[in-house]
This record gives structure tokens, sequence and C-alpha cells, in this order.
């Protein structure tokens, strides 16, 4: 773990408290964070993640401390990590305590749980579960924080639970009118007449880092990409659907709403295009 203290970044004992029971991260879920791949202990995507980082704070209207602080906050976590270990580095910063108090800037580095891994290898299963939004309401609602990684969460990891009593391991969201929205941890892709699709963020969703490189690395290489409004429908249809995520990769849904889907073959291509 590091925190940012007086200006600095600062390596601490994982035990070692490092927040004030007052900050509103705890208290509100004030605050944004991102979490990055550690990958032969290095972190090849983070330019990716701190620009969606620095547009989050800035939607949240919190002060960041700058790419510099975040790249040495990283650095102090994989200083001793042992590079044979994949990684899941978190950045958190939360609005701090407040009354002129600086906010809060901490990195977490973590293996990447065995679960995981399996689902990168094995895929899962989903259940699309609705978020009650109309599709276009987040671009004219600001306050609703559409787009940005905030730390309230706690609807996301209970739509996963949800999705645990039903038997199954994730979530696609839908809008009100039933477009696909995305995962709770994830960018949800299909591939589909030769193109692989992804939702518009501006329906409020998170623009995914993997998604991205994905689809401009498939457009390189002659795959063609499309942003589309698609439905649960359209994904039972597609020819292969994933979850993605920068540390869980492309976990290919082998089953939807409790129909058995295949992927025709094409997740290794979606792996080696994500590859280094
Ligand atoms: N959507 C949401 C809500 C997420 O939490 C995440 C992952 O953090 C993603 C999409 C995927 O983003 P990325 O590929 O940048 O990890």
């Amino acid at each position: 773990m590091a925190v940012w203290r007086d200006g600095v970044a600062v390596a601490v004992p994982a035990g070692e408290p490092v927040v004030t029971a007052f900050d509103q991260g705890l208290g509100r879920g004030d605050g944004v964070f991102e979490s990055v791949a550690v990958v032969a202990g290095r972190t090849p995507h983070l330019d990716a993640h701190l620009a969606r980082f620095a547009r989050s704070a800035a939607l949240l209207g919190l002060d960041s401390p700058g790419d510099a602080v975040w790249t040495a906050l990283v650095a102090a976590v994989l200083a001793d990590w042992d590079a044979g270990t994949e990684g899941l580095c978190r950045l958190f910063l939360t609005r701090g305590p407040g009354d002129g108090a600086p906010p809060t800037a901490l990195a977490l580095l973590a293996p990447v749980p065995p679960e995981t891994l399996r689902q990168r290898a094995e895929g899962l299963s989903v259940v699309s579960l609705g978020l009650g939004v109309p599709a276009d309401f987040r671009a004219r609602a600001p306050w609703l924080l559409g787009g940005a990684k905030t730390l309230s969460y706690a609807v996301n990891m209970a739509a996963g639970r949800h999705a645990h009593d039903l038997g199954a391991d994730d979530v696609v969201f839908t809008s009100l009118e039933g477009l696909v929205l995305e995962g709770p941890t994830s960018t949800v892709v299909w591939a589909a007449r030769g193109t692989l699709h992804t939702p518009p963020v501006d329906t409020g969703i998170l623009a995914g880092t993997t998604q991205a490189r994905l689809f401009a690395r498939a457009e390189a290489d002659g795959w063609p990409t499309a942003v589309t409004a698609g439905t649960v429908d359209d994904l039972h249809a597609a020819d292969a659907v994933w979850l993605l995520s920068g540390v869980r990769g492309a976990a290919p849904v082998h089953t939807l709403d409790g129909v058995r889907r295949g992927d025709a073959g094409l997740s290794r291509r979606v792996r080696e295009l994500l590859a280094g």
C-alpha cells in the first residue's frame, strides 16, 4: 500500500491505518477509483486509466494530485512486488475529511483473485438486470455521475450478489427501454455479422479502457467495430458476447439469462488482440 502524505508517495505496510474515519470516501462513497492490471511487474495500460481517473475526478469536482503523484504511488507499491504474480492495483481518490484538508490519494496492490482468472479462462454466466434509467437520461443528468468511476459501487456489488443468488456469475445492466448498458464492473462487447459492437457511452456507462484497446487493435487488424444500441435479444443472436475489464480481460459469456451460448471460436482472436 502507498499513500500520498505531505506531498510525497509513502509506502506503508498493509496493516497500517492510512485514512481517518471522517474521510468522506468512507462515509459517503464520495470519491473515485481505478483498477489497473499489473502484468510481469508492470502496468502497461496505466496511462489510459489515469486519463479516465482525471475525467472521473473532474465530474465529481475533486482536486486530483496529478499523474506524477499517481505514477509515484504505483511505483511505490510495485517496488517489492513479485513480477511472477498477476496483480490488481487499485487507485483511490476521495474528498478527504473536508474542512480544507487535502484529498486522500492511495494505491493498493493485491494478487488477482482466482475467480477472476477462472472467468477469463472458462467464461461466465450472466443475467440481465434492469437499472431503471432511460438510455438517454444520464447524459442530461450530471448529478447521476454517468461515466465516472465513483466509489459508490454498492448498487454494482448488490447486483453481483443478486446474480449469485440466481445462480449466475455476473450481470448485464439494461436501460428502462431494454437497451444493453454495461456490467457492474465491465464493458459489454458482442460480435455479430463480422463486426464487434459495444453500447454508446452517452447512455452514462463507463468508457472502458479495455474495450477501447480491443477496438483500436481490431480495426488495425481488419475487424470492423461499431458503437451500437443493442438489446438482450441482440446478445442472444450474437456470434459471441464478452465482458471486458482491465484485470479480467475478455471473459466469454457462455450463458445469458439461463440460455447456453457459444463464442464461434472468436475468443482466441480477442485475447490475442488484447495481449501485450
Ligand atoms: N464498466 C464499469 C462499471 C466498470 O467498473 C469497469 C471496470 O472497472 C468497466 C466498465 C471496464 O473498464 P476497464 O476496461 O477500463 O477496466
